[in-house]
This record gives C-alpha cells, structure tokens and sequence, in this order.
C-alpha cells in the first residue's frame, strides 16, 4: 500500500513562499511572510481507502496517511515507518485513542486523546514532532564528530500548561535539539507546573516567568524576531502552527472512524467530529481530513467563552471583541457572560483561552481558494494568499474583519459551531456522571486509571465541552448520526473544575482519578530557573545555557 509518494511541496498561507519541502516546513514552523504552511495539493484517498485501510493499526494508518504528505525520497519508508512505531510506542493504550462509548441510544462517543505520556491530545502530534526534529538533525550531522560544526535546534515557546509538558515529553533526550519553554511563574496549575519541571534532561530548560503567559508569548515573538539570535542559532517552533503536529493530528479522525464502522458494522457510518477549540489546530486537522475524503456530516467546534470562532460562524465577522449590537442579534450572550471588554476570559478550560485563533488562518485560504472565481491554479493560490493577507492586516490594525456571504456559506458547509460557557461545562461534567456506561465495544479500550468511577464517566473541562455542544447537535443532526467528540485532556490534569463539579457526589473523591504518574509529583526533584520578563535577558540565558550543553 501506500503507492503514493508524488513529490508534496508546501506554500505559505499569505502566498510569500512557495515550492518548500516537508523538511522544510517542520524546521521553519512559521513561514517568511508571517503566514502559516500548507500543502500545495490537498491528497486525495486512494480509492480503495475504505476496505484496504479499515483493519489498520493506529501506527499503519498514521504511516499511509503521512505517506500521501511526505515524499518517500524526503524520508524513505522504513525510516517513516521506525519514527511512528517510536512516535506512539510511548502511549498506555493499545490502541493509542481508544473510544468510550456514553450512550447507546444517543450514539455518542468519547475519543480519548490523552493516553500519552502528559495526559493532554497534544502528546499525538509533539510525540511525533520531537522524533522528527531528531531524524532531520541525525541526518543533516552524519559523519560530523565534534560538537562545533553540528546543527543544533533551539526550540522555544511559550505555555500556559499544556503544551509545555507535552513539547517537554517530546523533545526531552534529543540530540542536538535544546528546549527552552517559559511559563508565567505561579500561574500554572500545581501538577501541570510538576510535570513540566521534573523532567531532568540536560537539554530541557524550563523557565518560571516574572510575568503573565501574554509576558511569555511577547518574548518569544521578540526572540523570533530578533536578527542577532537567529545568526548563531537555529530556532525552532512547536506550538500548534506546525504543520507536522496538523499531520499527526489527522490520523485519529480516519482511526476513530473506522473503529465506529467495525462496532456498528456498516461500511459508510454517518458521523459528526466535535471538537473542543482553541487554536483550531485540532479540529484543522479533521478539515484536512475530510478534505482528502473523509466522510463526516459535520465538523462541530466547541468554544468556551472565547468565543470568536463561534462568533465568526454566526455572523461571517472574525472579531477581537465582540462588537455591541451583532451579538445580541445571534443571541450568544444567553448565560450572562457579559461581552469581555478586554483580553482573554479566564475560564474552567484554559487551555482553550484565546483571543484569536491561529490555525483559522489555514481554514481561512481554503475558503478564499475555493470559493473564487479564477480559473488558473495558480493565479487562484496567489488571489487567496493576497486575500488572506488583507485580513490577517485587518485583524492585527481594526481588531477584526468580515467576509463575504459566499465565504461564511463554505464555512459553515463543513462545520457547525457551539459556545458552551464555564456553568454548562460543570453542568456536563455533573450529569455525564450521573449516566450509567453502557457496555464497551472498543476492544483496545482497557478501563483506564481515572477516567471511571463505579461505572460513571469522568469528564475534564475541555472534553465536558466537547459533550455539551454534542449534546445540543444530537438534537440537531437527527437519528442515526454518530457523534465523536473528542476527549483533549484526562481529568486529573484540571482536578478543579472536576472537584467544582463533582464535590458533592457521594463517594467522588479526587483520589479515584489521579492516575499513579501524578502521585508524589510535586515532590519530585525539579530543574526551573526564574527569569524576569525581558526578553533581553531570556536570549541571555538561552545563549548560555546551549554554549553549556554543546561543551558537555
Ligand atoms: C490545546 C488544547 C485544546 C485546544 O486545541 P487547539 O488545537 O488549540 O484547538 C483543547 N483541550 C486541551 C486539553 C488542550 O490541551
């Protein structure tokens, strides 16, 4: 299988860089221009997919679906085949995203997403991003022995909790690859804090930031920006805006699919993705998914209450600030979460706090590409780059931009949208414990530490999310849908909103889902060093703190 191994060049989403490799692409993260990367061609599913690919292991399924993405001369087969084997060889379940099914009549399932090594959906795409990092860099130093001339990668970011952890777990260990994550000191949660700070890896450096995670953010933008940095280091990118980690993501909607085909015994189930957002890097991934032919009725995004993408699906205006007057039209505001005059909203869901959404910038060209008018291909690739750029300018200067109704109707053809505020979240949490769960079908589903108590679910905040707006399209799509939503993080992770909502449940006790790889972690030795929030000062101790690991 995987007979296609035609020559994927990628371009950028603001029309600034064309004809780039993968390798190309997942060193640089963010393109020239500013824009995000895409490929040229979306890949079209050979057209025996839905025989020859059902039986596939999670592992045989990432290996043909990035074999449509990466050319075979860029990374020969076995070597593909060897990074994802080590890629999910990592993960406590068997077969890597189980499915819970919670309710038979509904037909609705939980895709867990969080059985690797950080607890968190992010593990499937940064797993798979560090061992990539590794085997450019192995390649591009063989026969090189001493440590001068070698190629280094200096990966920086910025975290709020989740995606630290998991670029930490992904990057730990590697050769020639140095990990610099800040995060805003006290301002993480306790175990999220444990999990980033206990990793000891010479290579891993985590800084505990004077500051907020906007502080953290600005210093890596200025890091990035910064001319003298980038002559003597390679930096590298690992939030979601890279397209390997978009890549990764897309195995799990073909997987999932098929694992509800095997339980209902049909060959072509109607299903609907629900998705909790934030960055759209997610749910992104399910675009491409069923762009490339994937059949889902549709791809549903869930928002907390930052909620511009829900916003920008009710009214075709993609805005900073709710603008008075639009939203009361399309009656958001029925929970008394009072339009935010300013900044994030801090919610039960955090690693979903945004203001905007930076993987909508991908969604955002295809719409311009396909919803135009231009013959030549492209002609067609250059008119939506210009268009992207235009917005992408609006947003940064006016605070947002609208578009066309042919645009907003493409939109909302593949995917709905659902706003589900901090007291609903409680509230699915609350009452998806209060369902009995049925029989499992999932044979690589073991009962999984934490996640059950006495034959009831339990939820994370971001997942309850994804059931609340599950719940309300059940209701919507009719009989005989089913629905997927997915499952980004393991309650444990946000023990706050599950004791804010459990509490008062006769026998919950949080003890039932702290999985053993939490207990005594904050105790655990730690390696952490405090920086005040000048950017100045964090290129400082990058400088030296690589000088350092070269010499060792
Ligand atoms: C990152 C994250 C999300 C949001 O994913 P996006 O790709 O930003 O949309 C949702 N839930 C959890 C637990 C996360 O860590």
């Amino acid at each position: 299988m995987a007979s296609h191994s035609a020559s994927q060049r990628y371009l950028s989403t603001r029309g600034g860089s064309y004809d780039l490799s993968f390798e190309d692409v997942v060193l640089k993260g963010l393109a020239n221009d500013g824009g995000l990367f895409i490929p040229e061609e979306i890949p079209s599913l050979p057209s025996d997919w839905q025989t020859a690919w059902r039986g596939l292991s999670f592992q045989d399924l990432a290996f043909e679906i990035f074999s449509l993405y990466v050319s075979r001369n860029e990374i020969p087969e076995a070597d593909l085949k060897e990074i994802i084997k080590k890629s999910y060889g990592t993960f406590r379940a068997d077969n890597i995203v189980p499915i819970t099914t919670l309710d038979q009549e509904k037909n609705l399932h939980l895709l867990e997403l969080f059985h690797g090594p950080t607890f968190a959906f992010k593990d499937v795409a940064l797993q798979f991003l560090g061992n990539l990092f590794e085997y450019f860099l192995t390649r591009r130093n063989k026969g090189k022995e001493d440590g001068r001339n070698r190629e280094h990668l200096t990966v920086i970011g910025a975290t709020s909790g989740d995606t630290g952890s998991a670029a930490i777990y992904g990057l730990r260990g590697k050769k020639d690859v140095s990990v610099f994550i800040m995060h805003p000191k006290g301002k993480v949660s306790p175990i999220q804090e444990a999990q980033m700070t206990t990793v000891l890896d010479a290579n891993v450096h985590n800084l505990a930031v004077e500051g907020t995670f906007d502080d953290c953010q600005d210093i890596v933008k200025a890091l990035f920006a910064d001319p003298e940095i980038n002559r003597t280091h390679r930096l590298a990118a690992v939030n979601s805006i890279n397209w390997a980690r978009i890549l990764a993501q897309m195995t799990y909607y073909f997987h999932s699919y098929f694992s509800i085909a095997r339980q209902t015994g049909s060959s072509d189930p109607k299903v609907r993705f629900v998705v909790p957002t934030g960055n759209f890097g997610d749910i992104i991934a399910g675009y491409f998914a069923t762009r490339m032919g994937l059949p889902a009725d549709k791809l549903v995004i869930a928002t907390n209450e930052n909620d511009i993408l829900h916003r920008f699906w009710r009214t075709g205006h993609y805005e900073k600030h709710p603008v008075h007057g639009r939203e009361a039209e399309g009656g958001i505001e029925e929970d008394g979460a009072k339009a935010h005059s300013e900044g994030v909203k801090e919610t039960l869901a955090p690693a979903m706090d945004i203001l905007v959404s930076s993987n909508f910038e991908r969604l955002l060209w295809y719409l311009a590409y396909r919803t135009s008018k231009v013959e030549e291909t492209n002609r067609r690739r250059m008119e939506a780059g210009e268009k992207v750029k235009t917005w992408l300018a609006q947003l940064k200067n006016d605070g947002g931009f609208g578009v066309d109704p042919e645009i907003l109707a493409a939109a909302k053809d593949s995917f709905a949208s659902e706003r589900v505020s901090d007291k609903q979240t409680i509230e699915a949490i609350k009452d998806v414990y209060g369902w009995a769960l049925p029989a499992q079908k999932d044979a690589g589903r073991k009962a999984t530490t934490g996640t059950e108590h006495d034959g009831h679910y339990i939820l994370d905040p971001h997942s309850a999310i994804g059931i609340a707006a599950s719940l309300r399209s059940i209701a919507d799509a009719g009989k005989g849908a089913h629905h997927i939503s997915l499952a980004t993080a393991h309650p444990a992770k946000f023990s706050h909103a599950v004791e804010l909502a459990l509490k008062d449940q006769q026998g919950f006790s949080f003890e039932t889902v702290l999985p053993e790889q939490f207990v005594g972690l904050e105790q655990r030795e730690k390696r952490v060093l405090g920086a005040k929030a000048s950017w100045e000062g964090v290129r400082e101790i990058v400088v030296k703190r690589v000088e350092e690991e070269k010499r060792a």
